[in-house]
């Protein structure tokens, strides 16, 4: 029997990601680490107003062209793998307090992962599924970064390397409490 109304849906899927030249296939590469990445460049850190955040290349084997943003902030942080045409988040560790689901109302306290999809974009949370350190600091940050890479399969060539962020950053816990 066929699947009429999944064949539609998926078909919706394809329209859309056409339009915005990804899809609901390469975030689940992405998450399922078929997607081939591969951190090939340092972090380089940059000072803005309010947070120090680092971009680098991901080379994959989707033809997008993707970043790895790490983002460390006075009440939150995040690691986020972003479409770098768009700088849609598609898939984001997030340690920002109190997110609160748009589809079910859900309100996550701690540390959670965004996941995007054509229907709810970046903004959907759902549980990590790997060990995030319970208090996150400019000490712990690099465990963070490291174990999402870990946990995604992305390689961390030999050009990679780790570079601690440029200054002192309020400590917070995966609750985003400061400490
Ligand atoms: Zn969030």
């Amino acid at each position: 029997m066929s699947d009429v109304a999944g064949d539609h849906a998926a078909m919706v899927r394809c329209v859309r990601g056409r339009g915005a030249g990804f899809d609901e296939r390469l975030v689940a590469a992405l998450l399922d680490g078929t997607a081939g990445l591969r951190l090939v460049q340092p972090l380089t850190w940059r000072e803005g107003p309010t947070c120090v955040y680092a971009i680098a290349a991901l080379a994959s084997s989707s033809g997008r062209a993707l970043d790895l943003r790490a983002q460390v902030c006075e009440v939150s942080w995040s690691v986020s793998i972003l479409d770098r045409v768009s700088g849609t988040r598609l898939v984001s560790l997030c340690g920002t307090r109190g997110h609160l689901n748009r589809r079910d109302g859900r309100r996550w306290p701690g540390a959670h992962l965004h996941v995007w999809t054509a229907e709810y974009g970046d903004n959907d949370a759902r549980a990590v599924s790997w060990r995030v350190p319970d208090a996150v600091s400019r000490e712990t940050y690099r465990d963070v970064v490291e174990g999402f890479c870990e946990a995604l399969l992305i390689t961390r060539d030999a050009k990679y390397g780790w570079t601690e962020p440029p200054q002192e950053t309020p400590a917070t816990t995966t609750d985003g409490s400061v400490t």
